[in-house]
């Protein structure tokens, strides 16, 4: 497979190119040239295939050119150490539920895939890869556990100073060895901002090899198209719902929606998606009047989705030529206040006796907003709810004693702190080689 650039204004990579440099020399975003279907006849038999044996057939018909089938075998293999069960959670309504993973993220998923494709790269290679990530919240985690001493890889794990539980920080920044948290003061758009700008960086780029493990990263993003076939393989009688299954996805950065669609191009039979945003709108508004503004985020409690400047929506416009009313036709948007997010927890636990975490709940709430009769919703619950135990219990008053801690247990110490100005940034990236 090759990748062009969103941006059109360089040649095409391949597979190796485009994961290793994460960013595309004209600041677009790599995406495959073409986008090969899976058959259809491929539905008839996926509800008993596990989630490695889809993942293994979707990866292969999009990737299998460029990774012999042995290695990507053992690759999703690797990845899929955890399941992705489908809970159903009302009449007509189920919850993917993307957080077994071992930083109980669904951004495991991705950040394992990516993980596993660099190091094999990373092992050709003599001079040692620099791996930048900008983090939210989750990302940091997932990142760290993918690629913890991992020969040849160095990570450097951007965060907002003030954005991040205690327990996503503890994820990553006592680890040590090959992984090297920032703190940045400022927001998640400051951070995912000084990581473009490393990459546009050509001096910077001369002196040491960087990519990127953000959704910029298009092995990062491709996986997670995996979860939405295997979801909708394990909906109960699904011939009889295959043609009206809306999903509906808790939006941030939309690398999860646009992974949705480019699954939905491969064939995955999805009749629309539902983008909940959080009170951090961009998207949703873009749906609704047609302009794209973005903003400076705001804080949230689905703190994973307070992004202001989403990178994927590039990606979008480009699967869709820019064409809005195709856009339309496909995703509808929804967005709410933490008000409503907490309603929709404190309902959701009371009523369905399910635990919601605030984003799944924003997601939860879209779906129930969008779905009409006689269809067939799937949300997406992309974190575990002990990863915000504070929110979860002030909202519902369920405590988790026994958080999970990975990491050494140790406070960590010596973070470098910078400001969301670039110089610092690169000081430190260019002293560390
Ligand atoms: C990152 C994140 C999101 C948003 O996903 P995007 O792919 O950035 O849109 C949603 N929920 C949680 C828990 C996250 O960590």
């Amino acid at each position: 497979m090759r990748f062009y650039s969103t941006n059109k204004q360089c040649s095409d990579a391949s597979l190796e190119q485009a994961v290793m440099t994460g960013l595309a020399p004209d600041g677009g975003l790599y995406m495959p040239v073409h986008i090969p279907e899976i058959p259809r006849a491929f539905f008839n038999n996926i509800s008993e295939m596990t989630i490695a044996n889809i993942a293994y057939v979707v990866a292969n018909t999009i990737l299998g050119e460029d990774i012999d089938s042995a290695w990507l075998n053992s690759i999703v293999t690797d990845t899929f150490s955890f399941d992705i069960p489908l809970k159903r959670i009302e009449e007509n309504i189920y919850c993917l539920e993307l957080f077994h993973g071992p930083t109980l993220a669904f951004k495991d998923v991705g950040a394992r895939f990516l993980a596993r494709i660099i190091s094999h790269f990373a092992a050709e290679s003599v001079e040692s890869v620099n791996v930048l990530v900008a983090t939210s919240g989750d990302s940091g985690g997932a990142v760290a556990n993918g690629f913890l001493n991992v020969p040849g890889v160095n990570v450097f794990i951007l965060y907002p100073e003030n954005g991040l539980t205690e327990m996503q920080k503890m994820q990553f920044t006592n680890l040590g060895g090959n992984i090297h948290p920032i703190a940045v003061r400022g927001t998640f758009d400051n951070c995912q901002h000084l990581v473009k700008t490393a990459f546009n960086d050509s001096e910077l780029r001369k002196r040491m090899k960087l990519t990127s493990a953000n959704t910029i990263n298009i092995c990062r993003l491709l996986p997670q198209m995996f979860y939405y076939f295997y979801g909708v393989a394990q909906l109960p009688e699904l011939e009889k719902k295959i043609d009206n299954v809306v999903i509906s996805v808790p939006c941030g950065n939309l690398g999860n929606l646009t992974a949705g669609l480019l699954a939905r191009r491969m064939g995955l039979p999805v009749k629309r998606f539902v983008a909940a945003n959080n009170s951090n709108n961009v998207f949703a508004k873009y749906l609704k009047e047609g302009k794209f503004e973005p903003q400076i985020a705001s804080k949230t409690i689905a703190h994973g989705m307070d992004v202001g400047n989403p990178s994927n929506f590039s990606r979008i416009m480009d699967m869709f030529n820019g064409d809005f009313q195709s856009i339309r036709s496909v995703i509808n948007g929804y967005s709410y206040t933490d008000e409503d997010i907490r309603h929709t927890m404190v309902d959701t636990y009371s009523i369905d006796n399910y635990l919601l975490d605030p984003h799944g709940a924003t997601a939860f709430k879209a779906l129930k907003d969008d779905l009409r009769p006689g269809e067939t919703g799937i949300f997406l619950e992309t974190a575990h709810p002990s990863k915000t135990a504070r929110i979860m219990k002030d909202v519902t008053g369920v405590e988790f004693k026994n958080e999970e801690k990975i990491g050494n247990g140790h406070r960590p110490s010596n973070i470098p702190r910078i400001s969301s100005s670039y110089e610092s940034l690169k000081k430190i990236l260019l002293s560390s080689t």
